[in-house]
Parts: C-alpha cells; structure tokens; sequence
C-alpha cells in the first residue's frame, strides 16, 4: 500500500515523507500508538518507498517489482519479526543484527521492522541498543509498540518518535466509503465497531470478517432469548472459546442493543450504526422496554471491563448471560 492510500494519521505520514523528500532518513524509527492504528501498515509503505524502483521521491509507486514484493513479504532487504510466543528474544534480535551487517541484497536499505518492541526482553533490548549505537550503513529499524512504557529509556532515545493515533469515527467512516467503496450503511457499523482503530477498519473492511461475525452475534443474541439458565450456561461455554474475537463480539451486542434503544427512544434512522439492519431493528425495538436496552447495555460494560482485567471469558458470559434474563425468567422454575 503506498502513503497516498492510507487513511490519514497524516502528522506521522508527513514526517516521513518530509524524510524521504530531503534524503534524511533515520537509522531507526520508534511508532507508537494504540493497536489497530495503522502502525505496520505505515512502517510497510515506508519501506516500499525507501526501496521503489520508481519512487518519486515521496511515495513508492506500489506496482514495481520491489514494492510487490515487500507486499507480500518476500522482499530479502525487508523483514518483519514478531514476538515468539510471548517475547521478542535475544536470538531473534542477533539473527537481525548478523544481517545488518552485510549490505542491501538487490534494494538500496534494509529495513528491519520490529513488531509488539514493548515485549523486547532485556537482553534482546540491550542487544539492539548496541546496533543502534553504531548503525551499520543503508539499514532502518522500525519499532512498533503501543507506548515507550516497558521499552529502555536508552532505545527510545537513540530512536525518532513517530506517533500514532485513533482517529475519528465520521473520519474512518468516509475512509471506508471513498477509498475501500463500501456501501455507507456498512462502513457505519465498522467504524463504530473500530473505535478509533483505522487499521483493524480496513481489514474488516477488506476481509468482511466483522460483518460474518455481526451475523453470528445477532443470530446468538436472537437464540438467547429462548433459553433457559442451563442452556446459557452451556452457550457460555461455547462462546467464550472464541478468546480473541470476544472483545469485539461484546461490543457489536453492545452496538446492537444501543441501537435498539435509540430507535425506540428516537426513530431516526441517521443515529443508527446498524444502518443496514434497519427493518430488523424497527421489528425487535419494541418487544424490549428502554430499561430492559439500557439493562443489558450496562450488562454488556461491565463484562467487557472483567475481561479487561483478565477475568475468566467463560465465566464472565456465564454472568452476562445469566444476567440478561429478566428477573421474572431466572426466577421461575425450570
Ligand atoms: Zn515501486
């Protein structure tokens, strides 16, 4: 993806193309924001154009044999490493630092992209700090990390901050509709879904992933409702295996029953972020009463936020789950 198609964090694309305009590139760089923002995706066009065979100076062109191949990872000067399990490792570092020594193979730098930087152990940090203090020729460190927190004041220093952060939702919303041509009524929900996180925006967009799983939650949501608290303790169960999607699946039931709640408080349609669910919306607003929506909303927060402390997932739907049923049904005797 070259500069000119990705969706703002415009102060961090400017700085490094103001790079590339005066021929001053850094021997490393230091990314830091949120996850989700657009971080790696920067850091690749970055090196693309850094490697163009038609670069103009600003930008990388995104269809030259370089820029294909630093796509698709198999570019040998540029190289992506992520933490092995949960660590950047010392091994992994002196692998790279062994690399840096030899000049680019066929492009003009080698770029080294480090991802999750804040999870470097101690020695892997201490490793790279010497590289960073006597940078060989042609080559350019990427660390990407959510904050400089855990990462050594040492590296920090010796690295330029690039910040990145969450964007708007109107603005992810446009990005959405003018550049990926989403339909408006699903780019709504996405951007609403993404929270500020443009990049995992786009990848929703691309992959249409939120959108299947919108359906599955919806569809799990409607099936809830029939249940008895055995059969939610069992639904629990199987929802809370999906570990990594549940942060985001809370929060389309979280966006679903907000938008219940403001059709029937409101009726408008522009208020809602499942624009294109609109008929079921209008046909289901009405079997709940505004306490019940706004119930289940605090419901649904107050899950989120265990989970967040790392609570057990399935315990914590166990709860949601449980909770959900109006007084009257836990009540009554099975
Ligand atoms: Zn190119």
């Amino acid at each position: 993806m070259a500069f000119r198609e990705i969706v703002d964090q415009d102060h961090a694309i400017l700085l490094l193309r103001e790079a590339l305009r005066l021929g001053r590139i850094s021997h490393a760089y230091l990314f830091v924001g949120p996850e989700g923002v657009g971080k790696k995706a920067v850091a690749i066009s970055f090196a693309q154009a850094l490697n163009c065979l038609n670069a103009d100076g600003f930008d990388a062109c995104g269809s030259c044999p370089s820029c294909k191949k630093i796509a698709g990872g198999s570019h040998p000067d540029v190289r992506v490493t992520a933490p092995q399990g949960e660590s950047l490792k010392i091994d992994q570092i002196r692998a790279l630092r062994q690399e840096a020594m030899y000049p680019p193979f066929e492009g003009r730098w080698k770029v080294y992209i480090l991802e999750d930087a804040e999870k470097m152990t101690a020695e892997a940090a201490n490793s790279l700090l010497k590289v960073l203090e006597e940078p060989p020729e042609r080559v350019v460190w990427i660390l990407l990390a959510t904050s400089t927190v855990s990462l050594l004041p040492t590296i920090v220093s010796r690295c330029q901050m690039v910040r990145f952060t969450l964007l708007p939702t109107a603005l992810i919303k446009r990005a959405l509709v003018e550049r990926f041509n989403l339909p408006e009524a699903q780019a709504r929900f996405l951007a609403a879904l993404a929270a500020g996180r443009i990049g995992q925006a786009i990848t929703w967009a691309l992959t249409k992933e939120a959108l299947a799983e919108r359906e599955t939650m919806l569809d799990f949501l409607s099936r809830v409702e029939s249940m008895d608290a055995l059969e939610r303790l069992l639904a629990a169960e199987e929802l809370g295996k999906q570990k990594e999607k549940l942060s985001d699946l809370l929060d389309i039931a979280y966006l679903w029953y907000r938008d219940l709640l403001v059709w029937s408080q409101a009726r408008d349609e522009d208020l809602l972020f499942n624009l294109d669910k609109k008929e079921t919306i209008a046909k289901i607003a009405p079997s709940f009463s505004p306490r019940e929506l706004q119930r289940r909303i605090v419901l649904i927060e107050e899950a989120k936020e265990a989970l967040r402390r790392n609570a057990n997932p399935r315990l914590v739907l166990e709860t949601l789950l449980l909770r959900m049923m109006s007084p009257e049904e836990a009540i009554r005797p099975g």
